[in-house]
């Protein structure tokens, strides 16, 4: 070893020892001729080392710079001037002697918290980045996260098995990467959108709980928070209602609370259905960490679900903005009543915005003394707007927000303003966690485009088992597109959860089809012709012939669950290696051309399309 010690565990109580440490130079401070200070690094702390005149000899004649590998014994001293702020700042290393292990080019940015390197030059030298301790703390956490989840699931009998990586494609809604198979020209393998199949193969083998954290990869165009090959941890089991799944999977998540944040999550995990997400939320991941619910103020309908109806409250004013639009939703914002026109202009704006797309914003100024100003007081008299105020749950001193619009772009953007409502008024404490199961969702969502159905969730995932007898006495074919509603499969709800944590969804899963005709049906519906399933799914439809259990399974997004207990909004801060927005790896340079020889092993002619 050429350590005794590691850097961050030396204290006063070993005052005297003789020690050998080994790390890189963070800093070097020289104080005139007799004394230089080095604080030396790895990854479990910084220990000062001091070295006197003797020492200063030989620095002087091999300087040592930033990053610089070194190796130094010495005596373990109680330091006269302390730094409270480092677990080893009560000590220093009198230096007898020291090495140089290897240098280092001056690095290109600051390895400190906060360093001077943007995001494209730290990516691009990662391998340092991931010395600064801001990155290291992430790892660790991200370590910790998957240590406690395979505890938990090992002490509840799951087991790890591994799945293959080439494989048939998987549908999860997104594009395959592909892979050229040299023994087999002109044929790919696919790269798992998730182990969906396999896992569901294996509960036919018996193995009634399985678990894996496993990479998945999804050729996706990638928003910020995504990235083309990211980690889930993916559950199956046998034998269970949705019930058992929740319980089961409830007490993982508060398992990692405790181990990871020593948070005791012990009230039991909210629940909504996806139709009171959706029309009190606006979305199907809703943050519940605050309120401000948004009221529908006039009738609409939601895809997949009901229609709702708002009464009388907004007709009748010759109001053409609120007459002609699909639908018109307001929220509360408390203690916002004296937003000045400043403020009001600037939400105005925000919600003007091309994220956010709607042309305007009305505004009921509920005024602590009872009286009421607004943006549409022209239309509407004092006692109408007292009553639009109060139907939202408003307060005196609360500022009413409508948006009035067609009906799905609206509804997304009074999600958004609720967010960013929420925001602002500091409802969405990083360090406050709020649970959620979303349950109930429709099984199915329209593809306008191909006049079809597709699966919201996957393919696998079973209806209720009260809608089993709609989905398989009716036939998926949508006569007239107009009326996709009014066909049956439109309100077929699919035995599925998400579970979503402040807003954004960490897992998601399903009771799974396991009888062969219903699955074949399933696929029917989706569009595929019998030879078609055969050919994609065959290996499953023959596996659901030979005594397939019951199961159902869930699958968590391991890095956003570490970015989300991290505090962050990044999920590559959570990655080792991540890929930039362009699914580029900056550091490797990949992806990249390849040699003539690969093209011709592979008997590929490379003709790009532009
Ligand atoms: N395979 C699904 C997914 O990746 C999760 C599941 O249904 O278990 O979303």
């Amino acid at each position: 070893m050429y350590r005794s010690h590691t850097c961050g565990e030396l204290r006063l109580t070993d005052v005297t020892k003789e020690v050998t440490l080994a790390g890189w130079v963070q800093t070097v401070r020289k104080l005139g001729a007799a004394i230089t200070f080095v604080d030396l690094r790895d990854r479990y702390g910084i220990t000062q080392l001091l070295l006197d005149e003797k020492l200063n000899a030989q620095l002087d004649n091999t300087p040592l710079g930033r990053e610089f590998v070194i190796q130094a014994t010495g005596i373990v001293n109680e330091r006269t001037s302390k730094n409270a702020n480092i677990p080893t700042g009560d000590i220093e290393i009198a230096v007898t002697s020291f090495k140089i292990l290897n240098k280092s080019a001056v690095p290109p940015f600051t390895i400190t918290d906060e360093t001077d390197g943007g995001d494209d030059l730290r990516m691009k030298y990662r391998y340092l980045d991931l010395r600064r301790n801001a990155v290291k703390k992430n790892l660790e956490l991200r370590y910790s996260v998957n240590r406690s989840a395979r505890n938990y699931l090992h002490e509840n009998s799951f087991m790890d098995i591994e799945t293959p990586f080439l494989i048939k494609s998987t549908p999860e809604g997104a594009r395959d990467f592909v892979v050229p198979s040299r023994m087999n020209p002109g044929q790919f393998y696919a790269l798992p959108q998730s182990p969906q199949t396999f896992k569901q193969l294996l509960m036919v083998s018996g193995y009634d709980r399985y678990y894996q954290v496993v990479k998945c990869f999804r050729d996706e165009d990638l928003r910020a928070d995504r990235q083309p090959e990211f980690t889930q941890i993916d559950c199956e089991m046998s034998f269970v209602e949705q019930e058992d799944i929740l319980n089961m999977f409830e007490g993982l998540i508060k398992r990692i609370f405790k181990d990871v944040k020593d948070i005791d999550y012990t009230e039991k995990v909210e629940r909504m259905t996806w139709e009171d997400a959706m029309w009190n939320f606006g979305n199907d991941k809703p943050d519940i960490r605050f309120g401000m619910k948004i009221l529908n103020l006039k009738s609409a309908f939601l895809k997949g679900g009901s229609i709702q109806a708002s009464g009388d409250l907004i007709n009748g004013a010759n109001f053409a903005v609120f007459d002609n639009a699909e639908t018109v939703l307001a929220i509360a914002a408390p203690g916002c009543s004296e937003y000045t026109r400043k403020q009001t202009d600037e939400l105005t704006d925000w919600v003007k915005r091309p994220q956010i797309g709607m042309q305007g914003l009305a505004f009921i100024k509920y005024n602590t003394d009872g009286t009421l100003k607004s943006s549409i007081d022209k239309f509407y008299s004092e006692e109408k707007l007292k009553a639009i105020a109060e139907a939202t749950n408003a307060k005196p001193g609360d500022l009413i927000l409508i948006l009035a619009g067609r009906e799905e772009r609206t509804r997304k953007a009074m999600s958004e303003l609720r967010l960013e409502m929420g925001k602002r008024l500091g409802f969405r404490k990083d360090d406050e966690f709020k649970l959620l199961w979303v349950l109930d969702f429709p099984l199915f969502e329209y593809a306008e485009d191909d006049n079809r159905w597709v699966a919201r969730h996957h393919p696998f995932t079973s209806p209720k088992p009260s809608d089993i007898a709609t989905m398989i006495d009716n036939n998926p074919v949508i006569e007239n597109a107009d009326k996709y509603l009014e066909h049956p499969y439109s309100n077929i709800k699919a035995n599925a959860y998400d579970m979503v944590l402040n807003g954004n969804e960490i897992g998601g899963g399903s009771i799974r089809i396991f009888q062969r005709e219903l699955q074949e049906k399933m696929f029917a519906a989706l569009g595929m012709s019998e030879e078609e399933a055969q050919h994609k799914f065959g290996f499953l439809l023959g596996a659901f012939e030979y005594g397939a259990p019951p199961h159902g399974g869930i699958a968590f997004g391991f890095d956003r669950l570490c970015a989300l207990l991290g505090g962050s909004e990044s999920i590559r801060d959570f990655i080792a290696f991540p890929k930039n927005n362009s699914g580029r790896d900056v550091m490797l340079d990949a992806p990249a051309a390849i040699d003539q020889k690969q093209f011709d092993e592979l008997q590929i002619k490379l003709d790009l399309k532009d």
